[in-house]
């Protein structure tokens, strides 16, 4: 970010503090543990701590100028005439912020939500943008109602295009999101249980994700699942682009191969290669596909993007395991669809037959939640050797799959230690092992035992 003290006296008016208007502001600081040389530090009044408390720290971390809520103390100052910005609520001024550099900067804005796949999404899309525009997207999983703002204000002022993952746990968030985003382009992934505690129902999850709409640009394109009946309603929309499997969507992916390492298909005429497995990511890349066309990308610029993808950490992160195994670490979160997909890959990985899968709670299911840990043993099948799952609601996991398929080995543990230490003692070179959890659960704590 850069932008001059006094461009902030035009949004936030009500100011205390000396003549520092031509200070340019590098960054935002939020946490003043960490140093931001010429930053504006923003203190957010959390649930656990209010960061108004440590602007000392934020000036010795390199803040050179703060906002402040106006129902704080009056900070204490040396230098007395440090620039304080007054604001109703820090939290909202940051959005107001961000949104004003947004403008300010201008590059094409990409939003993308949807129940799973919308870190992967936008890691595959600014890995494809990158290839013709100067690209931004979200860090990680930065994704709600603070990490979305940072993300805008990270972003060099020279960026043409951002990509921003839209998160959220309850209706009406991503209608702020969006709002403040203004996007061009919105993604839709997919839509799941994921948060059906807070939402009701499933209808009532694509409503919330399709609040995406709320700030999209008119002459912009909602890009979705074609495959989901509950998105169908969109398609009479002029700005509709459908993606997916099925039969008259407009773009439409016809899969060719699926490996352990990768995955190649068609839309159209023309084949592509991702460096990914797994089906639901062959529907990913058509997202970025119709996104990519639309943005003036040939195919060649497309296949380049994904070739030069990187992923965030903890999303199907393979280690080389305990004798020649190989432990697959997808512990960053959970949904039964995720589950469910990612269960189908292991299924179908070829380069190891004997297949381990750890799976832990699922939370936020609300009173569906013993259905739908149950649901998981749908994605089971006999080429699984056995299924051990950790915690509070996944041993419905293992009953089911004990009742379906007798065949397949079950424990339910109630110790990360027992786990692992059962499945290490059984590792061979032959050996795959999933491990697949909410992030609350922390199965990647299971690694350091798995791993030599
Ligand atoms: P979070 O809500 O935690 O931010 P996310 O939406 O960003 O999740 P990813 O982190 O990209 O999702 O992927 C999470 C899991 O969802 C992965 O383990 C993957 O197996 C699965 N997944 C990815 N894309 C899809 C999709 N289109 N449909 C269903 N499942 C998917
Ligand atoms: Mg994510």
């Amino acid at each position: 970010m850069i932008l001059e003290v006094n461009e902030l006296t035009q949004l936030f008016p009500k100011k205390q503090g000396a003549a520092s208007d031509q200070i340019q502001l590098g960054s935002v600081m939020t946490d003043s543990r960490k140093t931001a040389k010429q930053s504006l530090f923003v203190p957010i009044v959390g649930e656990n701590f209010d960061a108004h408390d440590f602007l000392g720290d934020a000036i010795k971390q390199g803040a050179v100028a703060t906002l402040w809520q106006e129902d704080q103390p009056l900070p204490k100052l040396t230098p007395t005439d440090f620039p304080v910005f007054f604001v109703e609520d820090t939290t909202k001024a940051l959005q107001q912020l961000a949104s004003y550099y947004l403008k300010k900067v201008d590059p094409v804005v990409v939003g993308v939500t949807g129940s799973n796949g919308k870190t992967t999404t936008k890691d595959l899309a600014a890995s494809v943008l990158q290839v013709k525009y100067k690209t931004h997207k979200t860090a990680g999983n930065f994704n709600n109602h603070i990490g979305l703002p940072l993300t805008v204000l990270a972003m060099d002022p020279e960026t043409e295009a951002v990509v921003l993952e839209m998160g959220m746990d309850r209706a009406g968030e991503i209608s702020v999101l969006s709002k403040l985003a203004e996007p061009s382009y919105a993604i839709i992934t997919n839509i799941g249980e994921s948060h059906i505690e807070n939402l009701g129902s499933r209808e009532g999850i694509a409503g919330a994700k399709l609040e995406i709409t709320e700030g999209l640009s008119e002459e912009g394109a909602l890009i979705l699942d074609g495959d989901e009946p509950l998105l169908q309603e969109q398609n009479s929309k002029n700005w509709t682009v459908t993606c997916g499997f099925g039969d008259e969507l407009d773009y439409q992916a016809e899969i060719l191969q699926l490996t352990d390492e990768s995955s190649t298909f068609k839309v159209g005429e023309q084949s592509f290669e991702l460096p990914m497995a797994g089906k639901h990511n062959v529907k990913n890349a058509t997202y970025v596909i119709a996104l990519a066309e639309r943005l003036g990308l040939s195919p060649q610029e497309i296949q380049q993007g994904f070739q030069q993808l990187q992923m965030s950490a903890m999303r199907f992160e393979k280690h080389e395991g305990h004798k020649g195994s190989l432990i697959i670490n997808d512990a960053y979160n959970a949904s039964p669809t995720s589950m469910k997909a990612i269960i189908e890959v292991v299924s179908q990985l070829t380069s190891k037959s004997r297949k381990v899968l750890i799976l832990g709670d699922m939370f936020e299911l609300g009173e569906q939640s013993e259905k739908l840990h149950q649901s998981v043993a749908d994605a089971i099948d006999e080429k699984i050797h056995a299924v051990y799952t950790i915690g509070e609601y996944s041993k419905t996991i293992s009953d089911a799959v004990d009742k379906q398929y007798p065949s397949i080995e079950t424990h339910h543990f109630t110790e990360k230690q027992t786990l692992s230490h059962h499945v290490r003692k059984n590792l061979t070179a032959d050996t795959v092992v999933l491990i697949k959890a909410s992030r609350g659960m922390k199965l990647e704590e299971l690694l350091e035992n798995l791993v030599d």
